[in-house]
C-alpha cells in the first residue's frame, strides 16, 4: 500500500475527522508536513480508491492520513496567549479547554463550546452570525487523553466584546494571586481597573470580591507550605554561602516540629563587620503583616561610612525576654565576642 501525504481541510469542520476526510496532496512546506511518517501524527481513513495526478498512484481504500507536526502545547508559557494550529497536541481536553477560554478573554471572542464529549471538543464563535472562526478537536487515540486539534479556521469576522462568562472569580483569583500578594490592600475597585487594564474585560465587583477571597486563601496556603520547607532553605544558606549560621527552634506537637524561631547571619555580613565595620551594634525590631504574623528582630552594625551595615535577624512569634536572649546569645558566639570587648 503506498503512502501518500495528505491534509485535512479546514472547511470540512462539519465532517467526522475520523470517519472519513476529503484529502489532497500538496508540495511540502516548511514546518508543516514532515517527510518521515514516523514523525507525523496519522490518523485512517477508509476512504474510497481514487486517482492521484501528481504521484500516478492509486489512493487504496485504507489511507494513511499525516497531520503537520506542530509543537505540543505546554501550559506553563502558551497559557498566557495560546495559539492554535492544525495537529496541535494538548494533554488532556482539561487543558485544550482552559486554553480556549484564555484565547477567549485574550481576544475578547465570545466562543462557545459546540460539541462536547469525554473524545471531542468542538467550538464556534458567536461574536457574530457569521463569524468562520471553528476548532475541533479529539482524543489521538482511545486508549490516550491526548488531544489533537484536527481541523481549525482560526480567523475572525466578528468584534470584540468585553465580557465573558470565562472571566469569572477563580479565573481573576488565578491570574492576579501574585498581584494581590505583593498588594494586599488593593481594593475591589484597583483589581476590577487591574483586570480591564490587562485583558480589556469587564468583571462585576462581586466576582473581584469572591475573587479577594480565593486569592488570600492560595497565599496563606503558600505561606504554610513555605514554612514547611524552612529546613531546606537553612542548608540551601549553608551551601551557598559557607560559614553562614541558620539555626531553627522548633517546638514538639506529638510528632510534628512546630515552628518557632529562625536566626540567619549570613558569612558576608559577619565578615564584613569584623574586618571593616566599627565596634558599634544597634538592635531594633518590627512586625511582620499578615498572613503569618510575627516579628522580626535585627542586629545592625555601622560600617566605615557611618552607614546602617545589616549583621543578623531573627523572626520571632513574638518579642519577649527570652527571644532577645535567644538572639544575642547567638550573635556573641557568631561574632566572637568576649567579656570587655564588646
Ligand atoms: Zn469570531
Amino acid at each position: 500500500m503506498s503512502l501518500v501525504k495528505m491534509r485535512r481541510q479546514a472547511k470540512d469542520i462539519n465532517m467526522p475527522c475520523d470517519e472519513e476526510v476529503n484529502v489532497e496532496t500538496e508540495t511540502q512546506g516548511p514546518g508543516e508536513i514532515s517527510d518521515d511518517g514516523a514523525d507525523s501524527d496519522s490518523l485512517y481513513s477508509d476512504g474510497n480508491t481514487s486517482y492521484d495526478e501528481n504521484t500516478s498512484q492509486h489512493v487504496t481504500k485504507k489511507q494513511r492520513i499525516s497531520l503537520p507536526k506542530f509543537k505540543q502545547y505546554r501550559r506553563a508559557t502558551d497559557l498566557q496567549n495560546p495559539e492554535f494550529h492544525l495537529g496541535m497536541q494538548f494533554v488532556n481536553q482539561e487543558h485544550l479547554k482552559e486554553a480556549i477560554k484564555e484565547y477567549a478573554i485574550v481576544n475578547g471572542k465570545l466562543l462557545k463550546f459546540d460539541k462536547n464529549g469525554r473524545k471531542r471538543v468542538k467550538v464556534l464563535c458567536r461574536g457574530s452570525r457569521n463569524c468562520a472562526f471553528v476548532l475541533y478537536a479529539s482524543r489521538i487515540d482511545k486508549k490516550e487523553s491526548t488531544c489533537v486539534v484536527k481541523a481549525i479556521h482560526a480567523e475572525h469576522t466578528c468584534g470584540r466584546v468585553d465580557m465573558l462568562r470565562y472571566a469569572n472569580s477563580i479565573w481573576s483569583s488565578e491570574r492576579f494571586c501574585d498581584k494581590m500578594r505583593k498588594n494586599p490592600n488593593w481594593i475591589v475597585g484597583q483589581l476590577q481597573d487591574k483586570v480591564r487594564e490587562h485583558y480589556a474585560m469587564n468583571v462585576t465587583q462581586n466576582q473581584v470580591y469572591r475573587a479577594k477571597i480565593l486569592a488570600k486563601k492560595v497565599i496563606k496556603g503558600l505561606y504554610k507550605e513555605q514554612y514547611e520547607r524552612l529546613r531546606d532553605y537553612a542548608e540551601q544558606i549553608k551551601k551557598t554561602n559557607p560559614g553562614s549560621t541558620v539555626v531553627i527552634k522548633t517546638e514538639l506537637a506529638g510528632d510534628d516540629a512546630l515552628f518557632e524561631w529562625i536566626y540567619i547571619c549570613l558569612a558576608g555580613s559577619k565578615k564584613g563587620f569584623l574586618e571593616g565595620g566599627r565596634p558599634v551594634l544597634g538592635v531594633d525590631r518590627c512586625h511582620l503583616k499578615e498572613p503569618c504574623s510575627g516579628q522580626i528582630l535585627t542586629a545592625v552594625g555601622v560600617d566605615g561610612n557611618k552607614g546602617m551595615f545589616p549583621l543578623a535577624y531573627v523572626v520571632v512569634e513574638i518579642e519577649s525576654k527570652s527571644s532577645w536572649i535567644w538572639f544575642l546569645e547567638l550573635l556573641i558566639v557568631d561574632l566572637g565576642i568576649q567579656k570587655g570587648l564588646a
